[in-house]
């Protein structure tokens, strides 16, 4: 990194993201404008109440509903993936959760499509991402593994919960040469960067993490 991005990055972060930035760096993330804009995001509004005074340190936090925003490092790296393999264009995230991926892929990407099968979740996230000024995330409250409804072609697909076999809806709305990232959970829990070449998909990258089960159905708040 640039001396110049360095200062920008010192004097626009969050003071209490500063530690966390500089652990992000020594994890190996180097994408200037990604751990900018982490440093910026308020991460302490994402996380349940009780857990804000760790919203920046390197661990998983819940966000209600028995479910956990992924550790810094885990979200850092799957943006990293896209923004190094994937087209920037369209991007349909599987588990908005507390919207702070969405937060992430919104800055990058010219579209978001979210989808959260956890209606409580869904409201709370669009609404803190409305009231952020975030326009450009489309949020559905679905059971995400049919995919989104208006067969729109994406040039990636995220999901954030631990399948055991990849919804085919979510294979099939993916352009030739799009980007998948996945978690799996063999050999160990990890999370994964796939290109859709043809009916082939090319290994890009895999690094170990842990993810909450990708559920079946919709829950109603
Ligand atoms: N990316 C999120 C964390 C996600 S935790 C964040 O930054 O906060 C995983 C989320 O996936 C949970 O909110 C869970 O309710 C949701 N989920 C699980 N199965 C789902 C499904 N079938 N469709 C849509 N969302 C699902």
């Amino acid at each position: 990194m640039s001396q110049h991005d360095l200062n920008w990055l010192i004097t626009h972060t969050e003071p209490r993201a500063s530690g966390m930035i500089h652990q992000l760096e020594e994890q190996g993330i180097t994408h200037s404008e990604l751990l900018a804009l982490m440093g910026n995001i308020p991460r302490h509004e994402f996380v349940e109440p009780a857990f804000s005074h760790l919203a920046y340190s390197a661990t998983p936090l819940p966000i209600g509903r028995n479910q956990t925003i992924s550790q810094p490092l885990t979200v850092a790296r799957m943006t990293e993936w896209l923004l190094q393999y994937a087209r920037l264009g369209r991007v349909l995230e599987i588990g908005t959760g507390s919207g702070y991926q969405t937060r992430i892929l919104a800055h990058f990407f010219n579209k978001v499509h979210t989808i959260e099968r956890q209606q409580s979740l869904y409201q709370q996230a669009k609404q803190r991402l409305s009231s952020m000024g975030v326009n450009n995330v489309e949020h559905l409250f679905a059971d995400g593994q049919a995919g989104w409804p208006h067969r729109i072609e994406m040039d990636a697909v995220i999901i954030t919960a631990m399948a055991s076999k990849i919804p085919l809806a979510l294979t099939n709305c993916l352009k030739e040469n799009g980007i998948l990232i996945m978690p799996i959970d063999h050999p160990t829990p990890q999370i994964g960067c796939w290109r859709k070449e043809g009916d082939r998909w090319k290994c890009l990258g895999n690094e170990s993490a842990y993810f909450v089960p990708l559920l079946e159905g919709m829950e109603h708040a």
